[in-house]
């Protein structure tokens, strides 16, 4: 199988409401193209600098997000071009994200970042963190970042049960947000869920856009 036909097979398997972040990192650019030529346009990095100098390679029409831990000291090179970050999970971040648009003068849509696994070490708010940020006086004054929905990632398990309800539990919050803080802001509707291993469930219980990385490109080059 090639990385064309994934492609393919893939969007064939996924409605047309939910999008596809192709998750390119730890790929060579090569494979990038590949799935270019086959009419790809979104790609998802998780490091600064694996991003920027794939990009410097890739035609300027690619809409890039970035899927990993942010540190705020890298967003300034991102932000002149990033179309959406998955990974927000903090309201100081936040700021440092507005502050990096302000310099660009655009709006940086973003995601919220929820802990839904049971693992410790994944990183992600939970429903209060996330409600105090929403609330916050800091937040509803950042005019160059724009909230446009929730992201979150299952435990790593076989256990369908288990990942199911997390799924689903990412999907309350998504109701719960929009009902409360994004009922008039139609731009609010991104629920990134799903990975290669579990995005038929995470599509089944609600997600728009799934990141997937080895059901396209294959194994990992690490
Ligand atoms: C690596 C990664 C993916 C893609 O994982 P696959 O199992 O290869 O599809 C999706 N989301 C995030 C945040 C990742 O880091």
């Amino acid at each position: 199988m090639n990385i064309t036909e994934n492609l393919l097979l893939l969007k064939s398997s996924v409605p047309d409401h939910v999008g596809i972040v192709a998750v390119s990192k730890m790929q060579p650019v090569e494979a990038l193209q590949e799935a270019y030529q086959a009419g790809h346009r979104i790609f998802g990095e998780n490091k600064v600098q694996e991003l920027v100098q794939k990009r410097m390679q890739l035609p300027t029409d690619i809409e890039w997000h970035f899927i990993g831990h942010l540190q705020t000291n890298k967003i300034k090179y991102i932000a002149s071009f990033i179309s959406l970050i998955h990974s927000i999970d903090s309201i100081h971040l936040l700021k440092e994200v507005n502050r990096e648009a302000i310099i660009n003068k655009r709006v940086i849509d973003c995601l919220l970042q929820f802990h839904i696994a049971t693992e410790e070490s994944k990183f992600g708010l939970d429903i209060e963190e996330a409600e105090d940020l929403l609330n916050s006086k800091v937040y509803r004054e950042m005019k160059n970042i724009r909230i446009t929905g929730i992201m979150g990632m299952s435990s790593f398990s076989d256990d369908i049960k288990l990942v199911r309800k997390e799924f689903h539990t990412l999907y309350g919050y998504f109701k719960k947000l929009k009902g409360i803080y994004f009922e008039h802001q139609a731009s609010f509707e991104v629920i990134s869920m799903g990975m290669s291993g579990d995005y038929l469930l995470a599509i089944e219980e609600g997600s728009t856009l799934i990141r997937i990385g080895s059901s396209i490109f294959g194994e990992r080059q690490y």
